[in-house]
């Protein structure tokens, strides 16, 4: 299974990755997600659902459409090394507020999107959030 051979590479820190894509047919389960897993819910040639847990903090699964009826909506790509980049960006709004994009397979943290717990800094005042 090359999924099972990336997760190798991964453990040997061969392939520098934050999330690997695992295609299956059926929504997860809330708490099935493993860290570091993007399931992409598909169905035939459809893709339905990004899902993942938060890089953030709480750890929340996170179930992203990728439905273009829906709105909002998420883009998935996905390259050679099964490494996903979602558009637009994820903004969590529960009390971790975390912000970021996937880019790459890489979560690369937006302004005031990291976590407050990762970030040892006093919460910012005025700084206002965009959607
Ligand atoms: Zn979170």
């Amino acid at each position: 299974m090359l999924v099972k051979l990336l997760k190798v590479l991964r453990w040997l820190r061969l392939l520098k990755t934050d999330f690997v894509v695992v295609e299956q047919e059926v929504f997860p389960d809330e708490g099935s997600v493993s860290r570091g897993d993007l399931v992409v819910v598909r169905s035939g040639e459809v893709s339905k659902w990004a899902c993942m847990r938060c890089p953030g903090g709480c750890g929340k699964q996170i179930s992203l459409s990728l439905n273009p009826a829906r709105r909002p909506r998420w883009g998935v790509s996905i390259d050679y090394w099964l490494r996903p980049t979602l558009a637009p960006s994820i903004h969590q709004k529960n009390e971790c507020g975390c912000h970021f994009l996937l880019q790459n397979g890489k979560v690369r943290w937006c302004k005031d999107g990291r976590p407050k717990g990762q970030a040892n800094s006093p919460a910012k005042t005025g700084a206002r959030q965009r959607t």
